[in-house]
Parts: structure tokens; C-alpha cells; sequence
């Protein structure tokens, strides 16, 4: 038989899969560490990292043999039973992040729907806000996940275009804006204000020094919850463990998802006190696979690897010089770079022949994997074990990219 080629498996893809996603040209087959290999043998640097869910690098060993030890032993009990896993994964990750109680969840979307329900529960137990008034403060150009809660809170036509009629309860206001948010504030009925330390999908937009901090203290004074959604910025990808540690923000719900399972299964987690998480009772929230213990190994040991490994460390230091190299580049194309740690982006002056996806398509064929969003930006966002020496030779080949375009 004929070894499969890449477009056998982007035409098998395309004619039996929905057409819900635009993947670049590339069909991976393995990774490791910083690489990923195409079935043409291929190598490339990922500069994606699963949307920053591989923080840890790829198949990382001490977390696939966590996941394959306890594969063999159990993998799922549902909630309906006790297991000898979830008690010590949950002690784990709320020392880990400071907080009395974690909910277990799988996806990011489903942790944000979880962190809404707890938010408006709290709302009307504890906060006093009247039976379905509760409202939760969030931002334009948000990103969250893609169920129909998250999508009533989204500002993206593409996001939300023909799926209404939408859940009500939400008020939108510009990120990065204090006086909107304190306006906002003001209605009794707020349970919640809802953010991104840093807008991911919408781009990589980093609000000014010293937003989180202040929105934090703006909700403390209304007794609103600050609810952080570290889905994409959480686990050592801006350079500290979360991103609301650069100011020193401990969220009363914390959100996270992606890389607490170093991308290896979908692991999610919400974290919060007791005044909070305990107004969820028996039977009123749950999910068959959330905190079933693989996901509970997988989580301990992805997260052993960030502290060991000095993930945050790393990411602090190679964006600074990530940044530089990339600000040090003179191509007219680039309007401007931007970013966190290992979280960055670079906004391209589209022309045509020479728009975000073309430069996206020539950095593949130069070994560097990267994709475009909003038409016009890169995200930048390797796994945080990359080496400043393998940083420094993608950036050589991704400058190299740049003077092919001039
Ligand atoms: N929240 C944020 C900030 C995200 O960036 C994402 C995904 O990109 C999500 C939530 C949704 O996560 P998932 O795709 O696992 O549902």
C-alpha cells in the first residue's frame, strides 16, 4: 500500500469532517519538547503549542507516564463513587493555586460556564440579589469558548451570528476600561465581572499595567467577584504562574483549562473559597469525566513539570528576548509586536500576496508553525520548555521569512 500524503489526509479530513475550522496546510503525525513532525518527516518549531495548551512541550515523558500508569490501573468511576485519585489531585491543585476548593471540569468553555453558574449562585445566596436578576459584567472581544452561554457574551459576529436567541444576563463593556466597569458596578444586581488578564483570541491584547489590579479592588468595593479566566494566560505562559500574579490579583474564581493538562486530555479546573464554592449543593452541577483520575494524575504531574522545570522563568526571560529580536526586524509589514512572557503577537500590514496567512504559510516551509487570527495578526506562542537556542534559530528563520516579503 502507498504511504497516505499530507493532502490525502487534508482531502480525507475535508470530506468527512465539519467544516468548522481553516487549518494551515500541515498534517502532524508527532511532537516533542518544542517539535512537531509532519508524515513526510517534516520537522517543525510549534509556535502555537495547541493554543498554549502544551505549555510543557509535546508528549512530555513524566506526564504520558503518568497518564499511562494510571490508564491501566482506572480511568473513570464517575462521580457516583469515591476514587483514591480525586482527593489527592484536589488537595494538590488548591494548595498549588491557594484556594479552599476546586471544581473539576474537562473543556475551558465548561469551566467559564461553571464559574457563571457559581458566580450566580453566590449572587443570590449570598450577595441578596433578587431570583434571575443576576448579571455578570464582561468584556468586548472577549473569548471564553464556544457554547451558546459563552456566545451571548461574545462581541465576534462569527461567534454568535444565527445561533441565537442568546442567554440573557450579561452587560459588555470595552476591556481595559475602569471608568465603564465601575459605571457597571454600580447596579446591585452585579454578581461577577468576568475577564482575560490578557485577551488571547482576540488577538493578544495586554491591558494597561495596572488594570487588573484596579478593576480587582473596583469589584471589592462593590462586592462583585472578580472571576479571572486564566484558560490561555494560566500556568507559567506570561512569565508568572498565572497572569494576575504581575499584579498581584488573587481572583475570587480563577478559571483554568489547556495546559493544566500539558494538552495531553481535556482537564479543566475552577478554583474558589469556600463562601463560594460551597453554594453549589449535591446534584446541582457536575460532569461525567470532570476530575476522573487520569485527568487527576495528568494534572499533578503537568503541573510538577511547570514548577520543576521553572516554566514561568523561562517564559519571563525568552519573551523579553522574543520581543527584542522581533522589534529589531525592519519589514514594512510589521505594524506592531506585542505580549507577555510567551504569550505574543505581531499585527501584519495586510497587502495583497502578503497578508498574515501567506506569511503563516511561508514560515511552515521554513520550519516555524504559526497561525494567523482576525486576518492580520500571529500569534506567537511556542511551549514554555523551548531553549533560548532553539528560540534563537526560529527567530533566524522566521527573520529570513520577513526579507523574502520585501
Ligand atoms: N477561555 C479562554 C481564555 C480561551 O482562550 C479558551 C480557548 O481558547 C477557552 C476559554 C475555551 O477553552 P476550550 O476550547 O477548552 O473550551
Amino acid at each position: 500500500m502507498t504511504k497516505k500524503t499530507s493532502q490525502d489526509y487534508i482531502n480525507q479530513e475535508d470530506k468527512y469532517g465539519a467544516h468548522n475550522y481553516h487549518p494551515l496546510p500541515v498534517v502532524l503525525e508527532k511532537g516533542e519538547g518544542a517539535y512537531v513532525w509532519d508524515v513526510e518527516g517534516k520537522k517543525y518549531f510549534d509556535f502555537l503549542s495547541a493554543y498554549s495548551a502544551v505549555n510543557q512541550g509535546h508528549c512530555h515523558p513524566k506526564i504520558v507516564k503518568a497518564m499511562t500508569d494510571q490508564a491501566q490501573k482506572l480511568t473513570l468511576t464517575s462521580r457516583a463513587f469515591y476514587n483514591n485519585v480525586l482527593g489527592e489531585y484536589e488537595e494538590y491543585v488548591t494548595k498549588y493555586f491557594g484556594y479552599d476548593k476546586v471544581l473539576p471540569m474537562n473543556t475551558g468553555a465548561e469551566a467559564d460556564e461553571t464559574a457563571i453558574k457559581l458566580a450566580r449562585k453566590w449572587g443570590y445566596k449570598v450577595k441578596g440579589i433578587p431570583q434571575n436578576q443576576a448579571k455578570i459584567i464582561v468584556c468586548n472581544e472577549n473569548f471564553h469558548g464556544r457554547t451558546i452561554t459563552i456566545i451571548s457574551m461574545s462581541t465576534d459576529p462569527d461567534a454568535y451570528n444565527d445561533y441565537g436567541p442568546f442567554t440573557p444576563g450579561f452587560v459588555k463593556i470595552p476591556y481595559n476600561d475602569l471608568t465603564a466597569l465601575e459605571n457597571e458596578l454600580k447596579d446591585p444586581n452585579v454578581a461577577a465581572f468576568l475577564v482575560e488578564p490578557i485577551q488571547g483570541e482576540a488577538g493578544v491584547f495586554v491591558p494597561a499595567e495596572g488594570y487588573l489590579k484596579k478593576s480587582f479592588d473596583l469589584c471589592k468595593k462593590y462586592n462583585v467577584l472578580f472571576i479571572a479566566d486564566e484558560v490561555q494566560t494560566g500556568i507559567a505562559r506570561t512569565g508568572k504562574l498565572l497572569a494576575c500574579d504581575h499584579e498581584g490579583v488573587k481572583a475570587d474564581i480563577l478559571i483554568l483549562g489547556k495546559a493544566i493538562s500539558g494538552g495531553v486530555m481535556p482537564v479543566s479546573a475552577v478554583l474558589a473559597n469556600d463562601e463560594i464554592m460551597l453554594t453549589i449543593k449535591p446534584g446541582e452541577h457536575g460532569s461525567t469525566f470532570g476530575g476522573n483520575p487520569i485527568a487527576g494524575k495528568v494534572a499533578i504531574a503537568a503541573l510538577e513539570v511547570v514548577k520543576d522545570e521553572k516554566l514561568a522563568e523561562n517564559a519571563e526571560r525568552l519573551g523579553k528576548i522574543f520581543r527584542e529580536e522581533f522589534s529589531g526586524i525592519k519589514s514594512h509589514m510589521i505594524e506592531l509586536v506585542r505580549g507577555k512572557g510567551l504569550l505574543n503577537a505581531v499585527v501584519i500590514r495586510n497587502q495583497p500576496g502578503k497578508t498574515a496567512w501567506d506569511v503563516c504559510v511561508a514560515m511552515a516551509e521554513a520550519g516555524v508553525l504559526a497561525k494567523p487570527t482576525h486576518g492580520n495578526i500571529i500569534r506567537f506562542a511556542p511551549p514554555l520548555v523551548i531553549t533560548e537556542e532553539q528560540l534563537r534559530e526560529a527567530m533566524n528563520r522566521i527573520k529570513e521569512v520577513f526579507k523574502k516579503f520585501e
